[in-house]
């Protein structure tokens, strides 16, 4: 039987809605909504698209969105004193930094630099530390949204056989350790895996984040796999995943499709970070 597809813009529509009563809710006995702060350095194209496209998400929920749009000639000095003055800002929950930043700004002390209670991002050391001793304060959105498939979805996870191709910071390791820590056999593959397919083909949940089109075809798939396709690959002017999904649909039981799957829930997943932090917060301002 060919796979279920999911449906991604449905589900983040879905969560948007419910976020928007309990935002509402919240903002009236707070007497503040949630709010986050998305910072830009520089003019890059799918950059600007991205960090649109959250301050859209944000307030059609009710979160406050903050975008701060600075010059590639931004020094690193200037960029570290707003991210301190933002650490300190009591209306801001969530933090994120537009990656990637101008060559010249190492990214690894800027993001070091977002107060962890406040990285809804998940990049922070002290989160990604977090992740492998099983209590993060919050986990990367993208791998977030991959478990809400798989639990919208009911997919058994424990005891299962789950294959991830790529070990990203942002992607792969990240959703190897929630696949661990739900007790699957977690089987991390990468560039220079010999054979590719003999892991691919045991996968009983097979998560492709690698950035190469194409990269899994059917014959690479087990009957019944669930496929989740987080690759975004831009060919011929069309988005398209790391999966084939033409070969490989026929063959899975459920199959995420690019575009439409994964990246809807990504943003979605990054304003229930920032809900979580709002609400996590004991020191919010209350309505005088
Ligand atoms: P990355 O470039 O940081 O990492 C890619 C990983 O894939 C590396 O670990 C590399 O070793 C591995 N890889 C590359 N070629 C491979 C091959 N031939 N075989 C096996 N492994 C291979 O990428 P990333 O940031 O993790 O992103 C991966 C993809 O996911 C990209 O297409 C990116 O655009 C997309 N992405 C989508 C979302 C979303 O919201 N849907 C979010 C983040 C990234």
């Amino acid at each position: 039987m060919p796979a279920e597809v999911v449906d991604g813009r449905e589900i983040a529509t879905a969560i948007r809605r419910d976020m928007r009563r309990e935002v509402e809710v919240l903002t009236g006995t707070q007497g503040r909504p949630p709010g986050l702060a998305v910072i830009l350095v520089g003019d890059d194209l799918a950059s600007t698209t991205y960090v649109r496209n959250k301050g859209k998400a944000c307030e059609e929920v009710g979160i406050k969105s903050v975008q701060i749009h600075l010059p590639a000639t931004t020094s690193r000095e200037e960029l570290l004193d707003i991210l301190h003055g933002l650490n300190k800002d009591e209306t801001v929950d969530g933090i994120l930094v537009q990656l990637p930043l101008p060559p010249h700004i190492e990214e690894r002390s800027i993001l070091e630099a977002v107060d962890p209670a406040k990285d809804v991002d998940g990049f922070h050391p002290s989160n990604l530390g977090g992740l492998l001793t099983g209590h993060p304060l919050f986990v990367a959105s993208t791998p977030l949204g991959i478990m809400e498939v798989l639990d919208r979805f009911q997919v058994a996870i424990e005891g299962k056989d789950a294959v991830v191709v790529g070990w990203s910071t942002i992607v792969g390791k990240p959703i190897a350790f929630l696949l661990l820590e739900r007790r699957a056999s977690v089987t991390v593959c990468q560039q220079w895996t010999r054979d590719l397919d003999q892991h691919t083909r045991q996968a009983e949940i097979l998560v492709v984040a690698a950035g190469k089109p194409g990269l899994v075809r059917g014959d690479m798939v087990k009957e019944g796999a669930v496929v989740i396709d987080v690759g975004i690959n831009r060919v011929a002017g069309k988005l398209v995943g790391d999966v084939d999904f033409p070969s490989v649909y026929p063959k899975a039981s459920l199959i995420t499709p690019v575009p439409g799957g994964v990246g809807p829930l990504t943003v979605a997943m990054l304003l229930k970070n920032t809900l979580l932090s709002y609400k996590a917060r004991g020191s919010l301002p209350r309505k005088p």
